[in-house]
């Protein structure tokens, strides 16, 4: 179940993570409650966003006090306090929320989280550590991969596509990647269409096999 925009969301723990989550709601039209046990915390957060309280959000009573029962979706974004995170995952499943994310710091705490009810269960350092390790070698300018095979990137177009139409130069079935779109200098992202030729500067949206990618943005100049 995904999250209503006009639905209010629970975020429960402020660090780096929850306070990133909390605001990109915040931003795309979400009411957002944010509680952190730290006072200096959320003192920091307090200008940040609209709701925010503190508060030790592994008792469901303290939790009950807070409103969280009338939420359907709350974010555990408790990582670095592992006892904390699945005691707060515990009280929301008692309290009933239908759409718990609780962040992961390793695969054992994400085992438990998904055993103690969490729905959804994130891991975002692991996350972010593979999509580093695809963007070091600096010819992937982005990159999001899924179940650890298929992925789409941002690339440089390379050498033998350019200043053909895609048509022409058939991605697909020499390289095994799809073209989605293309960004020519200073310009937004278009659909990339069988006749979008491609410039020297473009920059590609692929998608695609994880090595059949890494394969394509090999054959930049
Ligand atoms: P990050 O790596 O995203 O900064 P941390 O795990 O270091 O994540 O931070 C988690 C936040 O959760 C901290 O701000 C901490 O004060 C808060 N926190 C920890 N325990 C609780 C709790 N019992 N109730 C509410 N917030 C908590």
């Amino acid at each position: 179940m995904s999250a209503d925009p006009r639905k209010p969301v629970l975020v429960i723990g402020l660090g780096r993570f929850g306070s990133a989550v909390a605001a990109t709601l915040e931003r795309m039209g979400h009411e957002v409650l944010g509680a952190d046990a730290d006072a200096e915390i959320v003192r920091d957060h307090k200008d940040a966003l609209t709701q925010i309280v503190e508060a030790d959000c592994t008792e469901i009573e303290t939790l009950r006090r807070l409103g969280a029962a009338e939420f359907d979706t709350a974010i555990v974004a408790i990582g670095t306090n592992v006892e904390a995170s699945l005691l707060a995952v515990l009280a929301l499943v008692d309290l009933g929320l239908p759409n718990i994310w609780a962040k992961a710091t390793s695969e054992r705490h994400g085992r438990i989280l998904e055993r103690t009810g969490a729905q959804h269960v994130v891991f975002p350092e692991q996350k972010m550590g593979e999509r580093v390790a695809h963007l070091v070698n600096e010819r992937l300018l982005d990159f999001i991969s899924f179940d650890g095979e298929f992925a789409i990137a941002r690339l440089r177009a390379p050498e033998p596509i350019i200043g053909l139409p895609l048509v022409t130069s058939q991605c697909r079935k020499k390289f095994d990647v799809t073209v989605v779109g293309v960004k020519r200098t200073g310009e937004d992202f278009i659909h990339a269409v069988p006749d979008t030729i491609i410039m020297p500067e473009d920059e590609l949206v692929v998608s695609g096999r994880i090595d059949r990618i890494e394969a394509f943005s090999a054959l930049c100049a």
